[in-house]
């Protein structure tokens, strides 16, 4: 498989990178290169313009609070300042070799993931295409059939859950200025448009509460392969307690929809008859009933809801006790 042409452009600082945007009609930016790399190779929507973050220097940072874009997943596995939520699950993304390349920002702008779309090109032209990446043939969607104006591609990265669950507020800027919102109005339930980037903008960082150190939690995966797969369902859970009882609880879906799941919710409310393994197992029950996966990857959709709930049950076992 040969890479299509594309012109490269490396700025050295943020608001270079910025400028460059707001010149180019269309382009893609490139961090890691471990996801957009391989989609570009089997045709899927290349961009005759690629911005490269590597020299951005503004976007490393890590502490217990900020990470940055640019961070490797693979220093976050290695960090011993980063909450253990976020290591544990940055330790269960594809492998070492992969991590090392791959960036939060790239994880967290992750392109949708679909049966009928993530194969190489002739494959998709023996199905005259789907909607995704049409060819300008204006494709119906395998999945949902009929129409050409939804795509339900699957979200599968992993850290999106950690940082929902652990109740992070995302960064971006643009030539505009720079803004910010709670991590899970990031995304669009869109496969297509997949979150609110504006045309410019990029991920700069994300932060995390002053008390993050407060919460504990754990992230639970379903996958085919241990040793690298995506997501087919995943599930964070944290929590806080006070005086032996659990103050507060936020728990977050990804692997099944377009968008990773927030239940902080249904979380928050089972807190107010909170009675240990019953509780449990009510709440895994309730995000079973919430998340609603289509059948575009390797499991089926039936086997990936009743794992969601065996998944919740296990990310919040510490808590059957309390
Ligand atoms: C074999 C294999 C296994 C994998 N397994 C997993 C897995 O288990 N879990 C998982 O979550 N992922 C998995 N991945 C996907 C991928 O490698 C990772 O999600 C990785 O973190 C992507 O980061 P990157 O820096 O390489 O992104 P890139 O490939 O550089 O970019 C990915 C997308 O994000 C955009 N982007 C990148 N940075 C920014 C930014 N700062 N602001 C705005 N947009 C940006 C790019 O334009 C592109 O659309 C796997 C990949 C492979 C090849
Ligand atoms: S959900 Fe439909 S439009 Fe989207 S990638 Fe899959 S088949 Fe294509």
């Amino acid at each position: 498989m040969r890479m299509p042409p594309f012109t490269l452009h490396t700025p050295s600082n943020l608001s270079q990178a910025l400028t460059l945007a707001s010149e180019l009609d269309d382009f893609d930016w490139i961090s890691g290169g471990t996801d957009l790399l391989p989609n570009y190779k089997w045709k899927l929507n290349p961009k005759s313009d690629v911005i490269s973050l590597a020299g951005v220097q503004e976007l490393n940072t890590l502490s217990t609070t900020i990470v940055g874009a640019m961070v490797r997943i693979q220093d976050l596995v290695e960090s011993e300042i980063i909450h253990p939520l976020l290591r544990e699950t940055a330790a269960t993304i594809a492998s070492v070799m992969i991590r090392r390349s791959a960036t939060v920002g790239g994880n967290i702008c992750l392109d949708t993931r679909c049966y009928w779309y993530n194969q190489t090109e002739e494959w998709r032209r023996s199905i005259d295409w789907c909607h995704k990446c049409d060819c300008d043939t204006n494709a119906d969607c395998r999945v949902v059939p009929n129409q050409n104006t939804l795509c339900v591609a699957t979200y599968q990265a992993d850290l999106a859950a950690a940082f929902i669950a652990l109740n992070a507020t995302i960064h971006l800027a643009g030539a505009a200025g720079a803004r910010a919102m709670p991590f899970s109005e990031f995304f669009k339930l869109d496969g297509m448009t997949r979150n609110v980037l504006e045309k410019g903008e990029m991920v700069t960082h994300i932060t995390l509460p002053d008390d993050v150190n407060e919460w504990v939690g754990g992230y639970q995966k379903l996958r085919l392969r241990e040793t690298w797969d995506f997501p087919e369902a995943g599930v964070a859970a944290a929590w806080k307690l006070k005086g032996g009882r659990i103050s507060e609880l936020r728990i977050a879906t990804t692997g099944c929809e377009s968008i990773p799941g927030d239940h902080s919710k249904l979380a928050m409310e089972a807190l107010l008859e909170w009675n240990g393994k019953e509780s449990v197992v009510a709440l895994s029950e309730a995000i079973r009933k919430a998340v609603k996966p289509v059948s575009n990857t390797y499991f089926p959709p039936s086997y990936r809801r009743k794992m969601l709930r065996v998944l919740a049950r296990r990310a919040m076992s510490p808590l059957q006790d309390l």
